[in-house]
């Protein structure tokens, strides 16, 4: 470990925790950082000094509680480049609200039929459905630049999407799946040049890289204070002045208002009309000091300890014949991220190995669901590094990775585990599909986002005569779909619809808490199945496979 990294890690006390016995190797970053002293201590100073409401009180605290909050405004609008200071950076809860208020300040009220919204493949859900849900309520249309098979956004394409017609382009400054970086001057001369605005989602840039929102030519930028060492509660959006002064406010309230009357409002200036009501104070001051944490470390340090952890990881995942990585290959520049997937090993059963071993990964569709599928895979398995991981955390999570089917196996056979659960694990019943079902139903809409289908055949009297499933799912649901495929063989649709636990109380309750989405998750969907069977809407189940 480098000198420099040791002194990092001094900053963040959780890191000398332990998971079950093993060290912490905290490799969730780009979903959460961890959050230094120097961070939190601010709320301590705050809550144990100065802590009143702000621009509301005529007295000593409520003042200098105004003072910081206003002038941790300043200090993260210069951190993003902003040379507005205070009156271009609105402080929001996260990534989702600061675009969330685009749409509702900007999009809304000013959208239409004839207008159309680009944004990319490699959207994160904050910002696609959001703009699906605005093209939806205005009748503006919604296109979406292509992703290449390595990772990248199709800049031909976007030439050729962006046209007259576009008002507002969105595109993320680094996919948090894919950790490329986008050329967003490209695009904001692309939307520039058509009379469209720019909002970039910085949600994973801001933490990783210097960020100058001038020179990329954003109009918007959002992100996340907790993606950047700071607090949970506190993200902003930095909009040029003058958007944002002619934008509608998106919450209305106290605070945001300048003058009141029983019939109308006048709105605050800047950038208090966008903040209705008490602001997140603390996480405000805090965020400030977050930037501050980072500019000391140097963001051009943080720029290439992302990328030397990033190539690290990518090149050691790269050299196993069992992974597939996804992104732009070794030598690409990249955030801090590398998602991938284990052959035969579901992220999911992945993740819970490794936590086995006190590593934290995020396992899933990292909310870009509509990626996942344009690259053909359930999900993915990320880790993701922050200026305090070292590449011997690299290494950890490459010796845990080794005989994963082997480790997989070992997990589900340990006694955390019922051995009913084992048992069809190793011996799966009722696997594949039925000719003639009465009833099809995927299980794609669980909330875990797992794939797979059950085929039921049911006699005039209701009851099931047979039952199959088919699964890309984890180890642990797949083992949960035999197991109830033979349970509800023979009992009615009725029965099916009425299930509640069973699942549980046929393992005894024995199952890590961790995993109770997949144990829990096939039952939902086979009851959900036998409901709509019940209700008549049997056209609508098979056609939901
Ligand atoms: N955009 C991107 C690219 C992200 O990675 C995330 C967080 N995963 C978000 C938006 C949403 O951030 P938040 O949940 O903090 O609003």
């Amino acid at each position: 470990m480098s000198p420099e990294v040791a002194a990092v890690r001094e900053d963040f006390p959780v890191l000398d925790r332990t998971v079950d016995g093993q060290p912490l190797t905290y490799l969730d970053n780009a979903a959460t950082t961890q959050t230094p002293r120097q961070v939190y201590e601010t709320f301590e100073a705050f809550y144990a000094g100065y802590n009143a409401n702000v621009h509301r009180g005529i007295h000593t605290l409520s003042h200098e509680a105004s003072l910081a909050y206003e002038a941790a405004h300043d200090r993260v609008a210069e951190f993003v480049g902003a040379s507005g200071g205070r009156e271009e950076m609105v402080f929001t809860r996260n990534t989702t609200e600061s675009i969330n208020l685009v749409a509702h300040g900007l999009a809304l009220p000013e959208f239409g039929p004839g207008d159309a919204i680009v944004t990319t493949e490699m959207e994160h859900h904050a910002s696609l459905v959001t703009w699906q849900q605005v093209a939806k309520r205005t009748g503006a249309e919604l296109r979406f630049v292509e992703v290449t098979d390595d990772g990248h956004v199709d800049l031909d394409h976007a030439k050729s999407l962006i046209d007259d017609d576009v008002e507002l382009v969105s595109i993320p400054h680094v996919s948090n799946v894919l950790g490329t970086i986008n050329p967003v001057r490209a695009f904001a001369d692309l939307a520039h040049d058509a009379g469209a605005v720019l909002l970039v989602d910085g949600a994973q840039s801001a933490p990783t890289r210097p960020v100058d929102v001038e020179a990329m030519g954003a109009d918007f930028f959002a992100f996340s204070g907790h993606k950047m060492a700071g607090p949970t509660g506190i993200g902003g959006l930095y909009g040029r002045k003058e958007l944002l002064e002619g934008m509608e406010p998106f919450l209305y309230g106290g605070e945001m208002i300048q003058h009141v009357t029983f019939d109308r409002s006048t709105w605050n200036g800047l950038p208090w009309k966008f903040e209705a009501g008490t602001p997140p104070i603390a996480e405000g001051i805090a965020l400030a000091a977050a930037v501050d944490y980072l500019d000391d470390l140097g963001m051009e340090w943080v720029r290439e300890h992302e990328n030397r952890l990033a190539q690290y990881a990518l090149e050691r995942l790269e050299a196993r014949d069992d992974v597939e990585t996804y992104g732009p290959g070794p030598g690409e520049e990249r955030t801090g991220l590398v998602s991938f997937n284990v052959d035969g090993v579901h992220g999911h059963d992945l993740s819970s190995i490794l936590n086995d071993r006190g590593i934290a990964v995020r396992a899933g569709d990292h909310c870009t669901q509509p990626l996942h599928d344009r690259m053909d895979v359930p999900g993915s398995v990320r880790a993701s590094f922050y200026v305090y991981n070292t590449t011997e955390e690299v290494d950890r999570l490459l010796d845990a990775i080794d005989d994963a089917g082997a480790k997989l196996d070992a997990y589900l056979s340990s006694d955390r585990y019922s051995e009913r659960l084992y048992d069809h694990h190793r011996n799966p019943r009722n696997g594949g599909s039925l000719t003639n079902p009465s009833l099809v139903k995927s299980s794609e809409e669980t909330s875990c986002g797992d794939e797979g289908e059950f085929h039921v055949e049911i006699a005039g009297d209701g009851t099931i005569e047979r039952l199959a499933f088919e699964s890309r799912s984890c180890a642990v649901s797949r083992a949960v779909a035999s197991l109830i495929t033979e349970y509800l063989e023979g009992r009615t649709v009725a029965e099916a619809a009425e299930m509640e636990g069973e699942v549980v109380s046929m393992l005894d309750g024995q199952f890590p808490d961790l995993r109770k989405e997949c144990v829990v998750g096939p039952e939902d969907v086979i009851r959900e199945a036998a409901r709509e069977y019940l209700d008549g809407e049997v056209g609508e189940a098979v056609s939901t496979a």
